[in-house]
Order: structure tokens, then C-alpha cells, then sequence
């Protein structure tokens, strides 16, 4: 009695991972997609651009009475006072204010932060060694870069991050306590396909052998590793997922 079917071999051990089995491995031009979030307007906002309008005022005020009143009136004895004012208020504005306000991107290919249009930070699952999270912002650190995610402006954004990063990488999640974020929403972000990775004159991470092309390229689906279609581990170096 179901003699000839295929023997599932039930994982012992290891019991962190849990992904039943399913493997990881992906093709390059598999479709890939990821989610964009843009940044929720706050007061804090509001406060930073009227600090630093008010700050204007008080330096161009400051300014004319100084230097722009013509000789015969010569400068104003408040000018000085408006100029310090306006140096200060613009300082605290620059510091304390809120300026990280870019939308936050946050799919299969990592965390990223748009800096200008068509400028895009990245930091890949496979590159992340750490997560951070304060008072203020959940931080991604990795490949040489830091991203950080303001919990003010970015609460939603930050939740996926965080919930993505527990099922991807769970190994370097493991100092952030299970609910100190809400659960991701899933309507908040807007689903976006991803273009395929540019991988051509990579390495391999298991056997460090050069991606020539790109058709060779293989991927782990999970944290995003790299491989060579020749040198594909039982088991992602990076997260352990099941690749064969
Ligand atoms: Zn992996």
C-alpha cells in the first residue's frame, strides 16, 4: 500500500527555520516584487519647514538691517540679534527636525531608501547583519550601509520591515522582542514588480566561482544569496532555506 510513493524526509533538528520543506532556489528572471511606502506627514514636519521659514525671515530681516539700510541710517541695533536668532533657529530646525522623509522600499529585494529620483540606497537580506530598533527609527545595517526607518513617519513600513526580516534572516532579528512593532498592514505600501538583479561579474557564495552570465545566476529566494547554477548548496549558506 503506497509503496512506490516518494519518501518525504522529514527535517529534524534546526527547528528555527520552518519552511516546510518548499524549495528556495529561483531563477534570475523569476518575478519578483516588493512594496513602497511613502512617508506619512507629521507635525514634526510641519514644525521643521515653519522653523526654517521663520528662520529665513529673521535672517533676511537681519541681514537689511545690518549691512542693506544705507549709509545714513547705518545698522540696525536689533540686526545682530536677528541674525543670531535666525542662525539658531535654523540649526535646531537642521538638528532636531524630521528630514528623513523619503519613501521606504521593502520586498524580496531588501530594504531600500529612495534618495532622489532614480537614486536608490539598497541593502540586500543576504547583506544585513544587523537590526536595530529605538525609540525612533528601526535601523537595517549591512554591506557598508545603514538605513533607517523613522517609526514616525514610517510606522507601516518599518512593521514590514521587521516582519519580513524575522522570516528572511532570522538569525540577525533575534534582539528585537516578538510585538515590539505591529503587524505588517496589508494594504498599507503599494505592490511593485521588481526588475531582475544585475548579477553578471558576481561571485558565487558558496564556491566563489564568477557569474560570467547572467543565465547562470541563481538565486535563493528567501534572503536573495547569489549562486552559481553549478554551485548551488543543499542549504542557503546565508539563511538556511532549502535550495535543493
Ligand atoms: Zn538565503
Amino acid at each position: 500500500m503506497a509503496a512506490d510513493r516518494p519518501v518525504k524526509r522529514k527535517r529534524k533538528g534546526s527547528g528555527s527555520t520552518g519552511q516546510g520543506g518548499e524549495v528556495l532556489l529561483r531563477q534570475r528572471t523569476d518575478p519578483r516584487s516588493e512594496r513602497r511606502f511613502e512617508p506619512k506627514a507629521s507635525l514634526e514636519l510641519a514644525l521643521t519647514l515653519l522653523g526654517m521659514s521663520v528662520a529665513a525671515l529673521l535672517a533676511g530681516a537681519g541681514v537689511y538691517g545690518q549691512w542693506f539700510r544705507g549709509e545714513e541710517a547705518g545698522a540696525h541695533p536689533a540686526a545682530p540679534y536677528l541674525l543670531v536668532g535666525a542662525l539658531l533657529l535654523g540649526a535646531a530646525a537642521g538638528l532636531f527636525g524630521q528630514w528623513s522623509m523619503k519613501p521606504v522600499r521593502v520586498g524580496d529585494a531588501g530594504v531600500a531608501l529612495e534618495n532622489g529620483p532614480g537614486e536608490i540606497e539598497r541593502i540586500g537580506w543576504s547583506e544585513v547583519t544587523g537590526l536595530l530598533l529605538s525609540e525612533s527609527a528601526l535601523t537595517v545595517q549591512g554591506g557598508g550601509t545603514v538605513i533607517a526607518v523613522p517609526l514616525r513617519a514610517h510606522l507601516a513600513a518599518a512593521s514590514r520591515v521587521l516582519s519580513e526580516a524575522r522570516k528572511r534572516i532570522p538569525g540577525r532579528v533575534a534582539d528585537i522582542k516578538e510585538d515590539a512593532l505591529p503587524a505588517p498592514d496589508d494594504a498599507a505600501g503599494e505592490v511593485r514588480p521588481l526588475e531582475p538583479p544585475q548579477v553578471a561579474g558576481l561571485h558565487c557564495k558558496a564556491t566563489d566561482k564568477l557569474i560570467a552570465f547572467e543565465a547562470d545566476a541563481r538565486l535563493c529566494g528567501r534572503c536573495g544569496e547569489l549562486y552559481h547554477k553549478d554551485g548551488v548548496p543543499p542549504r542557503c549558506i546565508t539563511c538556511e532555506a532549502p535550495l535543493r
